[in-house]
């Protein structure tokens, strides 16, 4: 099922994925295609991927060529009969630790032909908060390997050794870094020309400008009693970009402090 071509050697551990309407069924190697934006997984549950980025805008322009995307199993790289991946942490305590020399020969395969710019990234509740300034930097990037940890996370030497950013979803935590991986994977995927369709809608949105959206509304004009702004009706593109950019100011001033000193600061700067 998920073999290639019997005269073409496959890699250790790496599927490439290629989202059709049977999920992963249909799941089949496919070539590099050369300057195409890649995000290579390593992860315990290669299964869990592509999910949700299968779907709709990401999925399309991942049928499409306009991004790759590839699983490294990290049990393909573990030890022994057993395939072990795993260890008690040193010093005691619960649960298990991700061995280095397993993690180290997954990277060291992940890594062995990535090039150019290439971001190696370990999700991680202890990494700086993802932000649009990240998923930019990414999306100019040639790709990104993403290591997700499980159970109480990685051996912190890979981390050292291998000069690995630690990015997080926030402040919680979760069972493992799949869903931070697939979040990330999003954002960037839509910064790419052509994935949205509609480039100006990635200008406009929330964190381009530095600031939080406008609301949006759509038809029919009255809901439940409930008005679209009139300025939103009146056809003054001059007043309604005057309107949005209040409203996003307001909001922003409001809802996120943090936010809005800096693009206080950043505007006096200019
Ligand atoms: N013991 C660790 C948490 C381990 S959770 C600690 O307290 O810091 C298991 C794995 O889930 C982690 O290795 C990481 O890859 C992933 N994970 C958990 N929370 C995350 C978050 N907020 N952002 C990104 N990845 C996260």
């Amino acid at each position: 099922m998920t073999e290639g071509p019997q005269n073409k050697p496959r890699s250790l551990g790496r599927k490439t994925i290629r989202p059709t309407l049977k999920p992963r069924e249909l799941v089949t190697p496919t070539p590099d295609l050369h300057g195409v934006w890649k995000a290579r997984v390593i992860t315990l549950f290669p299964n869990s991927f592509p999910g949700v980025l299968g779907e709709s805008l990401t999925g399309k322009a991942l049928q499409n060529g306009l991004w790759q995307l590839e699983t490294v199993d990290l049990r393909d790289f573990g030890d022994g009969r057993h395939r072990n991946v795993d260890d008690t942490p040193a010093g005691g305590g619960a649960g298990m630790v991700l061995r280095p020399d397993v993690l180290g020969s997954a990277i060291e395969a992940a890594q062995s032909n990535a090039s150019g710019r290439w971001p190696l990234i370990y999700l991680s509740p202890r990494g700086k908060p993802m932000t649009q300034g990240l998923m930019q930097r990414l999306a100019r990037s040639d790709g990104v390997t993403l290591i997700c940890g499980r159970f109480e996370g990685i051996d912190e030497r890979v981390l050292a050794h291998y000069d690995i950013e630690e990015v997080s979803l926030g402040d919680f935590v979760l069972t493992g870094g799949e869903i931070a991986a697939q979040a990330l994977i999003d954002a960037t995927v839509r910064l790419i020309p052509g994935v949205l369709g509609n480039e100006e809608s990635t200008q406009e949105e929330s964190f381009s400008s530095g600031l939080l959206e406008h609301p949006q509304y759509t038809r029919p004009a009255e809901w439940k009693g409930h008005r679209i702004p009139d300025v939103l009706m009146s056809g003054h593109h001059g007043e309604i970009a005057k309107w949005r950019r209040a409203m996003s100011e307001n909001l922003t001033r409001e809802r996120r402090p943090d936010l809005w000193a800096k693009y206080r600061n950043d505007q006096n700067k200019d």
